[in-house]
């Protein structure tokens, strides 16, 4: 890591530099993280010190083998978080990714939340690399629901979420800890990313492997990269543009640019 965090690395001049990449982008693909949706409420439920890691230790209780042998664990634990991202809006750096999307810059957020506040933000073509809560699945008989009446109620009381046809339990269509990534989201997200002609990282600390690796397989074909991200990452040393800020205060300043000059 070279770039220390400093007042000056959001300054006009990389704004600026971002804008005019992006105005120039016609395949632009942007990743998204825990980051965006920091600002709506949503704790990082991979990081430590986020309050849903006092009791139990996510891995595990988030894990696909928790799920199975103990369901009521991970309903218990994922209970305040399902309500979080329930009652969540998008925010500023949500709203201004559907805008470049509609302007024809972006093609397609890759994204590694599972709130669907993209999607409530008017984007598009959104691939979801760890699955989403906007749908379940029945374990039993894998009839696939829309999750608000299942997990609404869930939310309120705790009680575990029950398929209508068959009584099994409902599994929301999120990715656990020990699961593979969802086979057609990830073909899609790395189809996009060989065509790309700008990367954004928005919001991510690219930790997470393999969706970490997505970024350098667009450098590698010629295209450029902006990170915004209030941490660095292994790529900083590799980007046309960093800033150091929160993207919901960055991206809305980005599109101000790209839009009104
Ligand atoms: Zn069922």
């Amino acid at each position: 890591m070279t770039e220390s965090a400093s007042p000056e690395l959001a300054s006009s001049a990389t704004i600026e530099d971002a804008a005019v990449l992006i105005h120039k982008a016609e395949r632009a693909v942007v990743l998204t993280g825990a980051g965006i949706s920091t600002p709506s409420g949503i704790p990082d439920f991979r990081s430590e010190g986020s309050g849903l890691w006092s009791h139990d230790e996510p891995m595990e209780v988030a894990s696909l083998s928790t799920f199975r042998t103990a369901p009521e664990r991970f309903f218990n634990w994922f209970q305040p978080l399902a309500g979080q991202i329930f009652s969540a809006e998008p925010n500023a750096a949500h709203l201004a990714l559907a805008e470049f999307e509609r302007a024809g810059h972006v093609r397609m957020i890759i994204t590694q939340n599972i709130d669907g506040l993209h999607q409530k933000a008017g984007s598009q073509n959104v691939v979801e690399l760890h699955g989403t809560l906007r749908m379940v699945s029945c374990t039993n008989c894998f009839r696939r629901f829309e999750a608000g009446p299942y997990l609404q109620p869930y939310i309120e009381t705790g009680k575990i979420p029950q398929c209508s046809n068959c009584n099994g339990i409902l599994k929301p269509d999120v990715i656990l800890f020990g699961e593979q990534l969802p086979q057609s989201a990830w073909y899609e997200a790395q189809r996009a990313v060989r065509q790309c002609d700008l990367m954004v990282v928005a919001g991510s600390s690219l930790e997470v492997l393999p969706v970490a690796r997505l970024p350098m397989q667009a450098l590698d074909r010629g295209a450029h990269l902006i990170i915004i991200n209030n941490t660095p990452t292994y790529l900083n040393v590799r980007a046309d543009v960093i800033i150091m800020d929160d993207v919901a205060t960055t991206l809305p300043k980005i599109a101000k640019r790209v839009f009104h000059g």
